[in-house]
């Protein structure tokens, strides 16, 4: 009766124990499969109005193409989007420079030739 007992409680904690890798397993599948993710997702748009023609452009880029992390220490977020944007109307050229967090969340913005809008 009490080897069945102490035997019993084992594997309940071998149960357990494998419950918790199998839902770490499951997690992990299920991070595989949000890899995948929609277009929206992987895209940013901004809109930037221009100076010289007050016309209003919608800029889109790709996370992964268009934004470089950040290793400089001194530089005020994780994720920089450098990009010149030549205004469909008058050829203005906007020079445009974002820094991100983690998140893509904007820091800090700056726009020559240019505005950012919200
Ligand atoms: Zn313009």
């Amino acid at each position: 009766m009490i080897r069945i007992g102490i035997s019993g409680i084992i594997s309940y904690i071998l149960i357990n124990k494998y419950g918790v890798i199998i839902l770490k397993i499951l997690e992990i599948i299920k991070g595989l499969f949000s890899g995948s993710k929609s277009d929206k997702d992987k895209m940013l748009s901004f809109k930037v109005k221009c100076k010289k023609c007050s016309n209003t452009n919608e800029i889109k880029v790709l996370k992964t193409y268009d934004i470089a992390t950040v290793y400089e220490d001194d530089q005020p977020g994780n994720y920089r989007l450098k990009k010149y944007v030549v205004c469909p109307d008058c050829y203005n050229k906007i020079h445009l420079e974002i820094f991100f967090d983690k998140r893509y969340k904007i820091l800090s913005s700056e726009c020559n030739n240019g505005e950012l809008l919200d």
